[in-house]
């Protein structure tokens, strides 16, 4: 077995993604010889010690990050500048603070500022995860085969660009590398707009008269189910994920809007060719994330 990456990772929220890397680490040993967990509520450190996935909990992030030469932020992105400012004192000198939050300019906005000198950020973004939250969401398989984000800015140190690239290839998955403004025109399109359209559509329907919303629950066809498994989503993380890439997401809204008013023309006019050209552009687009494994 290879050396660990880290002698100790401190994961600061340990909820599906946290506790996923938390389980890899634990089951793999070579990714961080001790395995930190800290949380907001007892309650979820209890659990974590209860399903055996870290070596030690500690409520406080002050002392979570103490002597940990890797912190991981795993909590929602709106709660990262207030857990830097807490956590930014305690770092040892060389330590590497990375995080695994949606949104990534937010991020180095609001976590940058605090990290003293001699310490390095290397923001990352796993693209993969469920509707569900929580330690006894995670598990083992959540990031194999599947793409993770580094947005390291300028000026970043290679050796820790190229340890967490390890920790992320170890957790199974894919590494790319890219600037962090591209990276959130990239996820407002591909994540964040479908979960606005998702938590849309489901408020519409539950809009609708009470007789009609008894309808669309009884008759719920695999379109609409297949939105409100998306729409079951934690409230906190998506509130944050959308006030925190507010630009790119209003921006990629706008056009989406233009795009649904010209379907909408199609078929008000009967125009069989647009609509059928659309239908068969999703078939595509479909088909070809089955190729890349990303369905
Ligand atoms: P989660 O299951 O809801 O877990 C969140 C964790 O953060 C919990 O341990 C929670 O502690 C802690 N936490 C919540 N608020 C906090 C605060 N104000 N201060 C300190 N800790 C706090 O969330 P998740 O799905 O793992 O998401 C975590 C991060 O990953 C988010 O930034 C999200 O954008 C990103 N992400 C999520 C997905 C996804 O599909 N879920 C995919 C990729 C990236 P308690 O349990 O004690 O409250």
């Amino acid at each position: 077995m290879a050396d660990p990456v880290f002698e100790r990772l401190a994961l600061i929220g340990v909820g599906l993604i946290g506790s996923s890397v938390a389980r890899i680490a634990r089951s793999r040993g070579d990714i961080a010889r001790v395995v930190v967990a800290n949380a907001r509520t007892e309650a979820t450190l209890n659990r974590v010690a209860d399903l055996g996935i870290a070596d030690l909990t500690e409520i406080d992030p002050a002392r979570a990050v103490e002597d940990a030469d890797c912190v991981m932020l795993c909590a929602p992105v709106g709660a990262y500048a207030a857990l830097a400012q807490q956590i930014a004192p305690h770092l040892v000198p060389g330590a590497i603070v990375t995080d695994v939050g949606s949104t990534k300019q937010s991020v180095i906005r609001d976590i940058g500022p605090f990290l003293p000198q001699g310490t390095h950020f290397v923001p990352a973004h796993p693209m993969a995860g469920t509707e569900f939250s929580g330690p006894d969401a995670g598990f083992i398989e959540l990031f194999q085969g599947r793409w993770c984000l580094l947005t390291p800015p300028t000026g970043t140190d290679d050796r820790a660009v190229s340890k967490i690239r390890t920790l992320w290839e170890r957790c199974g998955a894919t590494v790319s590398i890219m600037d962090a403004a591209h990276h959130d025109r990239v996820v407002a399109i591909v994540s964040h707009l479908p979960h606005l359209i998702a938590f849309t559509i489901c408020g519409t329907a539950d809009d609708l008269a009470d007789e009609t919303r008894q309808e669309v629950l009884r008759f719920a066809a695999s379109g609409f189910r297949d939105f409100t498994r998306i729409a079951a989503s934690d409230p906190v993380m998506w509130r944050d994920i959308f006030l925190n890439n507010r630009d790119a997401l209003l921006e990629m809204l706008a056009r989406f809007t233009e795009d649904a008013q010209a379907m909408a023309r199609a078929v008000r006019w009967g125009d069989t060719t647009y609509i059928e050209d659309k239908v068969l552009r999703g078939r595509k687009i479909r088909q070809a994330l089955i190729d890349l494994n990303q369905a």
